[in-house]
């Protein structure tokens, strides 16, 4: 692997195609948008797009424009762009003139893209966000009416080409009464907007979780992201599919990897302190392995002392505190470790893997955080 790398996450291609191919076998009909915000979960937005486009997915969902513009410039032309959340006040004339959808959640906004799209010269073509009980983004009843009127007023310059809604958690099934409230209040409300003689074409509500838990929820399409990196919303998410599937293995196949390198090799006699302050006792003979990883890299400060890598396929605990830029690994039952061999935090090892998982035990992380907070600079390899 590569050598002159300090760290680096590899991105494993046929297991997210393997993903995809799951996705499109048990959800045929809708299409199925893949979210690619958060850098595609950690995974990188120019190096998933392509793998995404090959496993013949061509809808992506965005939250940000910035992300937009990444997106935009790697995908194919005939893949379609959708902004589910920021748009800065000066940019619908770019966003408008390059074909990328967006959701529109307040009437200002409305008539920002109304502007805009006179300018330009063309249509904007808008998903209108309903509030249903999130209660975040969201059209309230009476700013709905307002916008209604607005995309009737100018249905020259707006395209309403889908309605759509975000649950509040329709991975937990103690939010079970609040979703079902939510998708009551969401078919009210398409009700009210198709008697005002509007056909969007595109009614979507359903992410990850709804679109297993709540099978009714996945319409004309679907916003999929942590299910096609291949990780689970939630246990409970999981345990639906099992069930309602008859499915005894996991379907899904990570993804990403995070790999490093041994940088440095020691010994520690008894008796000494390990790295900063008194975090870690030796009471014996310790062998230690430096690994130019630290918390600026997204490893966090909580796994000192707690987490583990992988180290010629074994497992070599964290110890001592975890520094901005390394971590200690303890090699001490682990034979003939030099510098250069490879470090694995995140992944498998010959008959080893650590698990995404098994970081949220001692950070309190869910799998969702700990992929996007891994930093963009990190380069990202395609594994074939
Ligand atoms: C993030 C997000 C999704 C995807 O959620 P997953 O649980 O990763 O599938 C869908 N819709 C909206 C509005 C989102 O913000």
């Amino acid at each position: 692997m590569p050598s002159n790398l300090r760290t680096w996450i590899e991105i494993d291609k046929k297991a997210y195609l393997h993903n995809l191919k799951f996705l499109q076998q048990n959800f045929k009909g809708p299409i199925i948008s893949s979210v690619i915000k958060g850098n595609a979960y950690g995974h990188g937005i120019e190096q998933i797009i392509p793998l995404a486009q090959e496993g013949g997915i061509n809808h992506f969902s965005v939250f940000s424009l910035d992300e937009a513009c990444r997106a935009y410039s790697v995908k194919n032309k005939t893949s379609t762009l959708m902004i589910m959340g920021f748009i800065p006040h000066d940019s619908y004339e770019w966003v408008i003139e390059h074909d990328i959808q967006f959701f529109v959640y307040n009437a200002s906004s409305l008539l920002q893209a109304v502007k805009a799209a006179k300018k330009v010269r063309k249509k904007a073509k808008v998903h209108l966000e309903i509030e249903t009980g999130m209660n975040r983004t969201g059209l309230d009843d009476d700013y709905l009416d307002k916008s209604l009127k607005i995309i009737s007023d100018n249905n020259k310059h707006i395209d309403l080409i889908g309605v759509c809604t975000h649950f509040a958690g329709a991975e937990s099934i103690a939010n079970h009464v609040r979703i079902k409230r939510q998708i009551i209040n969401f078919n009210r409300n398409l009700t009210l907007i198709k008697k005002r003689g509007f056909t969007p074409k595109l009614i979507h509500m359903a992410s990850s979780a709804a679109t297993i838990v709540y099978p009714r929820t996945r319409k004309d399409l679907v916003r999929t992201g942590i299910l096609q990196y291949g990780f689970w919303p939630s246990y409970e998410t999981r345990m639906s599919f099992m069930q309602r599937f008859k499915h005894g293995i996991d379907p899904l196949r990570r993804v990403l990897s995070w790999k490093s390198t041994v940088m440095h090799v020691k010994t520690v006699e008894p008796g000494e302190f390990i790295s900063y302050g008194t975090a870690y006792f030796a009471h014996e003979k310790k062998k230690i392995a430096i690994v130019p990883v630290g918390y600026s890299d997204g490893f966090n400060r909580a796994l000192s002392n707690n987490g583990r890598v992988l180290v010629h396929g074994k497992i070599a605990p964290v110890i001592g505190l975890v520094n901005m830029n390394m971590l200690i690994a303890d090699i001490t039952s682990i034979k003939n470790v030099k510098a250069g061999d490879e470090v694995v935090l995140i992944g498998k090892q010959k008959n080893n893997t650590i698990q995404v998982s098994s970081f949220s035990e001692f950070t309190q992380q869910i799998n969702y955080e700990l992929l996007t907070r891994l930093p963009d600079t990190i380069p990202r390899l395609i594994k074939n």
